[in-house]
């Protein structure tokens, strides 16, 4: 469970005290408003604050007073234009806060998205807690033999077992060291009394990337949707997906209508090459063609034909 009693208490609280509005809201997201859906092992991501639902995006795009008389297809469809032709500007009209606890190195990653706001847990300031990820045995992987980025075969028995153990043993010796140079007990007051501790700003250099950090990130719908793009997809690493597939539930809470049209439009969509297009107009005039004489490079042919394949065929 990754919140304790207080932390939930507060969120507990926090939905206790509705208040009526006359600013839209979106019921389905409502309904998980403050609460934390877990995330890897002590992970969480949860949505503490939203603005605007899919009619803002129409209500912006056509530059309108009220909520609009349209009927819902027309909005749908209008979404689904605004997202086919990348008009983008009407999606940055919404946006969201996330409070998300994540492991350091997902952090890492995460935090190249320039397009966010970002107020993060001061370990200057506080104690990091005594939490780190540790892989479930099904993501503990060898490396990729095709790719150099990605994981290979699923590591079995003794293997696995040594990788755990050395995983568990090092950052909880890490975390001793941490707890030792900061000489602190929960009260604030010296565990030993004869050493003066070492600043909570140069102990937590001992914490490995694994600790888990914290964060409040806000951004708007048309960024947000960049992300997912990026880290939901199979080439991000596990971890940073599993957060972004959370995320991902959370828009289709928020703005059904944007989430399918994202979907449609962008997730399981693909990108095409102009030479790539040839080669299927060739294919579609009954050409046999393969990939010398298609003018795209092996790896650009692998990938087009990965594109036309149906997922369902093995
Ligand atoms: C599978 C994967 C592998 C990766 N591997 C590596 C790696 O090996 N090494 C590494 O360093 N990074 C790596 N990255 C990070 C990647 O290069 C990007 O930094 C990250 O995905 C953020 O993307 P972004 O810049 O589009 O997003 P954001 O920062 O959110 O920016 C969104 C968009 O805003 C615009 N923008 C933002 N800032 C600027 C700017 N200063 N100038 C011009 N336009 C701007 C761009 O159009 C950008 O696409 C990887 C990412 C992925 C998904």
């Amino acid at each position: 469970m990754p919140l304790s009693t207080d932390q939930q208490a507060e969120i507990d609280q926090a939905r206790g005290a509705a208040q009526p509005t006359l600013r839209p809201i979106a019921p389905a997201l409502e309904e998980i408003l403050f609460q934390a859906l877990p995330v890897l092992d002590h992970g969480f991501v949860r949505v503490v604050d939203y603005m605007g639902d899919d009619a803002a995006v129409v209500q912006a795009a056509r530059v309108s007073y009220g909520r609009g008389t349209k009927k819902v297809s027309e909005d749908r469809g209008l979404i689904n234009y605004l997202m086919r032709h990348r008009h983008t500007t009407p999606f940055e009209m919404c946006e969201i806060k996330y409070h998300v606890k994540l492991p350091i190195f997902v952090a890492r990653q995460w935090i190249r998205h320039r397009t966010a706001n970002v107020n993060e847990y001061s370990a200057r300031y506080s104690i990091l807690d005594n939490e780190f990820y540790i892989p479930a045995p099904e993501h503990l992987a060898a490396q990729a033999t095709t790719n150099r980025q990605g994981r290979g075969a699923v590591l079995e028995g003794a293997a696995a077992r040594r990788v755990l153990d050395l995983l568990r043993e090092d950052s909880e010796r890490a975390y001793a060291g941490y707890a030792a140079m900061l000489n602190e007990d929960e009260a604030g007051a010296p565990v030993d009394s004869a050493w003066p501790g070492l600043a909570r700003e140069l102990a937590r250099m001992n914490l490995s990337l694994n600790f888990y950090t914290q964060w409040y990130w806000k951004t708007d719908l048309h960024n947000l949707m960049h992300f997912l793009s990026l880290r939901a997809d199979p080439h991000a690493q596990y971890e940073i997906r599993a957060y972004a597939k959370a995320m991902l539930d959370t828009l289709a809470l928020w703005v059904p209508m944007t989430h399918a049209a994202f979907l449609e439009y962008r997730m399981n969509a693909g990108v095409i090459s102009a030479t790539g297009l040839a080669v299927i107009r060739r294919l579609l005039a009954g050409e046999q063609v393969d990939q010398p004489s298609s003018g795209l490079s092996a790896r650009e042919w692998r990938e087009l034909m990965a594109l036309l394949r149906d997922p369902a065929t093995p």
